[in-house]
């Protein structure tokens, strides 16, 4: 078959249990398609060639005994935040470019239960610090829409591999929308988890009160049935929740849109900067979710000013604290010839990190330190209990609020954004983390530009399941989620 790469996680699980074909051949199929296409996207930082074989035949011999499980034998690809044991795990840095983790993270080891076939590891912003995937270190992923575009970030390998059929779905992490603005930059469903539903162990710490791993792929169905592998309670991650974990897929149709009430933050659509192409697409979805049945309601959210200086408080303050365990002592990049001890850090330092990485340092450094911490990170945690506040009282009028993922669509690559620019880009995604709610990007059509545009759901703590099953009944009755770059059109 020529066309594997085309079918969806439920018709790959199918397909395998039916013995229409083997995960060795899917597996093989991807590896080819990998080779010959990824030269133009660069979205792999590590293809384990080898490994996802040995896997799939494993997979296909569990098949053949009749101990598979739904997605035994597929393949997916993780971004590089994930620990993955005896393979490179470099977040994307030239600082853990020689790291071999001796362990995995919770989120590949259930992958690793499930059957799923790793096909290797994918490029993504330095620590998950960006917007752009633009890495200092492995090189620029390219957007498969448009190979002179930026994929968003920072998961923007996860979603160009998916974007180009080049893995059928992916994990993702997001702190501030880093699942769900490459998703809307390419085309992508995308799901950001409440905070504590998914592990966090082995899952390399960039601002560790809001980071939380989660599915990309191209429809809400794809994202349930990799949500029911990475959901649930890990004792190895103290902030993991010990809730019963829902059956994704099986409530995919569980929510009615009839009556569905939507919430429209006002403040929301007047953003400086918001692009007239998104904003009438997002409208465009938002009228078409109405046809379905649901009330559009109008809200306020009165800190949507405070989210970018709040978010880029907090998050370089707990970069700054979780990055300082790399010193070139025990693993991780190590200049040459230190003099001493302190040569020794700091030059490791500069020298590991690029520029985006040592800015945010320096920054959560400052805010962090004697005499500033209470008129900056102290004053930061109150305003967030304030955005969080804003949330929870919107939340007694309406079941979900509606907005853009992402002001733009994908930018250039070599943009060159200033980090103001750029921050204010994340300015519909970060309240969500800092809130720990969760929310889903889906693609409801495209710019003049032909690149693709993106609707955030924003639900209550827990409402997952609510999310996709939204999102899918969405999709049922449009077809964005089917477009395919030209790229993904290609045979290998
Ligand atoms: N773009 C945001 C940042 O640079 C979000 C990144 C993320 O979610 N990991 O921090």
């Amino acid at each position: 078959m020529t066309d594997l790469h085309r079918l969806s996680i439920r018709e790959l699980a199918e397909g395998l249990a039916q013995a229409q074909f083997s995960s060795r051949e899917l597996t093989a199929h991807y590896l080819k398609r990998i080779e010959k296409i990824d030269t133009q996207v660069n979205s792999y930082i590590t293809v384990t060639a080898e490994q996802a074989l040995a896997q799939a035949d494993a997979a296909d011999a569990a098949i053949k005994a009749g101990t598979a499980s739904t997605l035994t034998g597929v393949p997916i690809a993780h971004k590089d935040i994930f620990c993955t044991q005896g393979i490179k795990t470099s977040a994307g840095s030239k600082m853990l470019d020689n790291f071999i983790s001796p362990y995995d993270a919770t989120v590949v080891a259930k992958g690793k239960t499930a059957g799923l076939v790793t096909l290797g590891k994918v490029n993504m912003d330095e620590f998950a610090m960006g917007s752009t995937s633009e890495n200092p270190f492995y090189g620029a992923t390219k957007n498969p829409w448009n190979l002179e575009h930026v994929p968003g970030g920072s998961s923007g390998g996860s979603a160009a591999v998916v974007a180009a059929d080049l893995a059928p779905f992916s994990t993702g992490t997001d702190t501030g929308g880093s699942i769900r603005q490459p998703a809307s930059f390419c085309g992508l469903t995308g799901l950001k988890p409440t905070y504590g539903r998914v592990s966090r162990f082995g899952m390399i710490a960039y601002a560790s009160s809001m980071d939380q791993g989660g599915p990309m792929a191209r429809s809400a169905e794809d994202c349930a049935y990799l949500m029911n592998v990475m959901a649930g309670h890990d004792a190895k991650d103290s902030t993991s929740i010990e809730k019963e974990v829902d059956d994704y897929v099986a409530n995919l149709n569980g929510t009615s849109v009839k009556g569905l009430r939507i919430g429209i933050p006002k403040q929301y659509f007047n953003v400086a900067g918001l692009d007239a192409d998104v904003k009438a697409r997002v409208e465009e979805s938002l009228k078409k979710l109405e046809e379905m049945g649901a009330i559009l309601v109008e809200i306020d959210l009165n800190m949507t000013e405070a989210y970018v200086p709040t978010y880029y408080l907090i998050a370089p303050a707990e970069a700054s604290s979780n990055l300082s365990r790399f010193d070139g002592v025990r693993y991780g990049y190590r200049c040459e010839n230190p003099t001493d001890i302190l040569d020794l850090y700091k030059r490791s330092r500069s020298e590991g990190f690029g520029a985006e990485v040592q800015r945010r340092i320096l920054i959560g450094t400052y805010a962090l330190s004697a005499g500033y911490y209470d008129a900056y990170y102290v004053k930061a945690q109150k305003v967030r209990r304030l955005i969080q506040q804003d949330f929870l009282k919107a939340f007694e009028n309406v079941d979900v609020i509606a907005a853009p993922s992402a002001p733009t669509t994908a930018y250039k690559i070599g943009a060159n954004l200033s980090p103001t620019e750029m921050y204010l880009g994340d300015i519909y995604t970060l309240a969500v983390n800092l809130a720990g709610l969760p929310a889903i990007n889906a693609p409801v059509g495209f710019d003049q530009a032909q690149l693709p545009v993106g609707l955030q759901l924003i639900g209550n703590y827990w409402s997952e399941s609510q999310l996709l099953s939204i999102v899918h009944q969405y999709q049922q009755n449009t077809d964005w989620h089917t477009k395919r770059a030209a790229i993904a059109e290609e045979n290998a």
